[in-house]
């Protein structure tokens, strides 16, 4: 029986069951404790930012929290970049919002400024002065964020930035995720390190921080008793979860590293197929290299490649179908100009894991060649 190459699963550090041991010794086997309260810290000193951290049990939490504290409601319009997971957008969807889709630009993959720009100013003339921006790095890469964020700021729009995937990407040698109003990531299974399911949101204030706190733990006021002003939700990690998180944080840049070096085999090994495209960093972004993408020359080579690699037990997967052609959002207004749609037709995420072997990616390399050939 051939063992499967994954896309991207978990990769353990090796101290994770020491910081869960911890909790479980000091009976804090509850969304509160050290380890939630040490794993924020460390999160914060990574980023090195002085801004505030609050863990989570899930990215979509966090996006969805950061949402209400921008004040996003009934009948609001949020723009949000449509070459993404759908994580990023369902949460617009929870405050009674819509999403209007923002499509991408051929340089990072990720937000069109330009479309941006034009959204902007056309909902802005037809009374409808858009809430939010969520941008977001799509596998890890950093997308224009000097153009975005200038051209938010001309408007005065405040910026949500989804790097659930980006943890360890940075712009300017700064942490992606850190720049926006607030700033979210997750730590699912698949993702770059994870607490097994979890996300962080990250905060500009302390008070900012308070509050998200409040609302993840079913906004109780301050009473003797249970009782509520505001609608509560229950986001809060876990103290467990929290000490898988500290294990993982202790070895992120190690898989980054690796993530990176998955990305460059790849390139390197399959250079000779000049059909095949892959990624580039724009000056001043330092991509974390999440899953390592390749661009084949069309949706039937796509789709050839795909099988082939399932055949041989690998596991890779088509790029994101773009969230204007879901659907589940079909309703939704967008901006768009054919990247990403076209992006989702010939493009492949090739296995990524920083646990694969030289074996592992020899063997993806091997099979697509074959096809190629
Ligand atoms: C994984 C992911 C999310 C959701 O995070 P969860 O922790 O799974 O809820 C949101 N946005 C993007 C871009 C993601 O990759």
């Amino acid at each position: 029986m051939k063992d499967k190459i994954w896309l991207s699963s978990p990769h353990m550090g090796g101290n994770e069951q020491k910081y869960v041991q911890e909790a479980f010794e000091s009976n804090w086997v509850a969304p509160m404790g050290a380890q939630l309260d040490t794993f924020e810290k460390e999160l914060e000193c990574y980023l090195q930012t002085s801004q505030k951290v609050v863990a989570l049990n899930s990215g979509t939490a966090a996006i969805h929290l950061a949402l209400i504290q921008l004040g996003v409601g009934i009948g609001d319009e949020v723009l949000c970049q449509s070459f993404t997971f759908s994580a990023t957008a369902n949460p617009i969807t929870y405050v009674g919002a819509t999403p209007v889709f923002i499509d991408s630009e051929a340089d990072t993959w990720n937000m069109c400024p330009k479309l941006l720009e034009e959204a902007i100013k056309s909902r802005i003339s037809n009374g409808k002065k858009p809430k939010a921006i969520i941008a977001m790095h799509a596998y890890g890469m950093p997308y224009k964020i000097s153009e975005i964020h200038q051209i938010a700021s001309t408007y005065q729009i405040p910026i949500l930035e989804d790097a659930a995937s980006a943890l360890g990407s940075t712009y300017k040698n700064k942490a992606c995720g850190s720049y926006g109003t607030y700033g979210v990531w997750s730590f699912n299974g698949n993702k770059i390190i994870t607490t097994s399911g979890g996300g962080a949101l990250l905060c500009n204030s302390a008070t900012e921080k308070e509050h998200a706190i409040f609302l993840a733990t079913q906004a109780r006021d301050t009473a003797p008793h249970y009782q509520h002003t505001h609608v509560g939700y229950n986001y809060r990690m876990s103290n467990i979860v929290a000490g898988i998180g500290r294990g993982q944080l202790e070895v992120l840049d190690q898989r980054v590293a690796q993530r990176r070096a998955n990305f460059e085999f790849y390139k390197t090994a399959l250079a000779g197929y000049a059909q095949l495209q892959f990624l580039e960093e724009s000056s001043g972004s330092f991509s974390n290299r999440w899953l390592s993408c390749v661009l084949t020359p069309s949706f039937k080579i796509r789709e050839q490649l795909r099988l082939a690699l399932a055949e041989e037990q690998i596991e890779s997967r088509p790029l994101w179908k773009p969230m204007h052609l879901q659907p589940v959002f079909a309703t939704c207004r967008s901006f768009a100009n054919g990247v990403s749609e076209d992006l989702f037709n010939r493009g492949l995420c090739l296995p990524s894991g920083s646990n694969l072997t030289l074996d592992n990616l020899q063997k993806v390399v091997e099979v697509i060649k074959q096809r190629l050939d």
